[in-house]
């Protein structure tokens, strides 16, 4: 049914949307909405004020230091192994980075391992604080929103998982791209709402402010001066990978609907069931995977006699 949004759409400005969902992951009320022009997703009203978010983050991290277990380090070590090798061809020369999101620092440090000079930012100060401390990075506390850096500085900026949590994507990826150098790289890794790998229950959820799919995060780029280079999709079609190059200046078109990519998402969201789910392979698969991790990850965090030993071990051979 069609309905207006309260805000309008991020990427083509339209209040002309449909309710795709009223309950989050959590099971609270979320109304999730999809334009009807572009195909763009997000949360209307956006379920809490985003900056007010992460500084509730920051007033825990601050009663709590950060201390993350060797459990929590493998996995992020083998997160940020993953994400090494989908850039892996972009690192054959030394190259200026920035990483926006830096998290625990387990990629920061791994790209810094490798003799690139990496800038990390990171709005939660419990991880910023722990990670500049435990790997010698080279970070900025705050949003990437506000940072003061250099334009036309950077080969290459990575932002992981960061842009659907931010309450202005189109702002972030044209920020991203001034700080590019003329032949700068952006590589920009999101859920992809297309995706069926997760029970349909847990589609949307209050942290994801934003949810994209390959066209309109194209399209968004586009409008913002960035041309789509290469894409990757995971193996289960969860993340979607994109590359993008500067382009001279941003797009001067005025319309940016998406002909039939509202139809299109719609029919792939309403038609992932329970029902489908469950009789698909994908849930038993993602379980089996659990356990053998389980059992593999008691065995690999024996003997290190700190975090950063156990990523040294882990990014040895690189
Ligand atoms: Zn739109």
């Amino acid at each position: 049914m069609s309905e207006t949004s309260s805000t309008p759409c991020n990427l083509c400005g339209s209040n002309h949307v449909a309710v795709l969902s009223m309950r989050s992951r959590s099971g609270a009320e979320l109304r999730t909405v999809i334009c009807q022009h572009c195909g763009l997703v997000w949360s209307d009203p956006f379920p809490h004020d985003p900056r007010h978010f992460y500084e509730e983050d920051y007033r825990l991290a601050y009663k709590n230091t950060y201390a993350p277990k060797a459990k929590h380090i493998l996995r992020a070590g083998r997160v940020a192994l993953d994400r090494h090798k989908k850039i892996k061809h972009l690192l054959e020369k030394p190259q200026t980075m920035l990483d926006v999101g830096t998290g625990g620092g387990e990629f920061a440090y791994l790209i810094k391992s490798l003799g690139h000079d990496l800038q990390g930012i990171e709005p939660n100060k419990g991880y910023g604080e722990y990670s500049a401390a435990a790997y010698g990075l080279n970070l900025q506390i705050g949003f990437i929103q506000d940072a003061d850096l250099a334009e036309n500085s950077f080969d290459l900026i990575t932002i992981w998982h960061v842009l659907e949590h931010t309450e202005d994507p189109f702002f972030v990826l044209n920020k991203l791209r001034s700080l590019l150098k003329a032949d700068g790289i952006l590589v920009v890794e999101v859920p992809n709402i297309e995706a069926t790998c997760q029970s349909p229950i847990s589609t949307f959820h209050e942290a994801h402010l934003y949810n994209f799919n390959l066209a309109t995060l194209k399209k968004m780029g586009e409008k913002a001066g960035l041309l789509l280079d290469n894409q990757l999709f995971s193996e289960d079609g969860g993340n979607m990978t994109l590359f993008f190059k500067k382009s001279p200046q941003a797009d001067q078109a005025s319309d940016w609907a998406i002909a039939d990519n509202a139809a299109h998402i719609t029919s792939i969201v309403q038609g992932h069931t329970n029902l489908k789910h469950y009789l698909g392979a994908a849930p038993y698969l993602r379980f089996i995977k659990r356990m053998s991790r389980s059992l593999f990850e008691k065995q690999a965090i024996k003997g290190f006699a700190d975090n950063k030993s156990l990523l040294d071990h882990l990014y040895r051979g690189l």
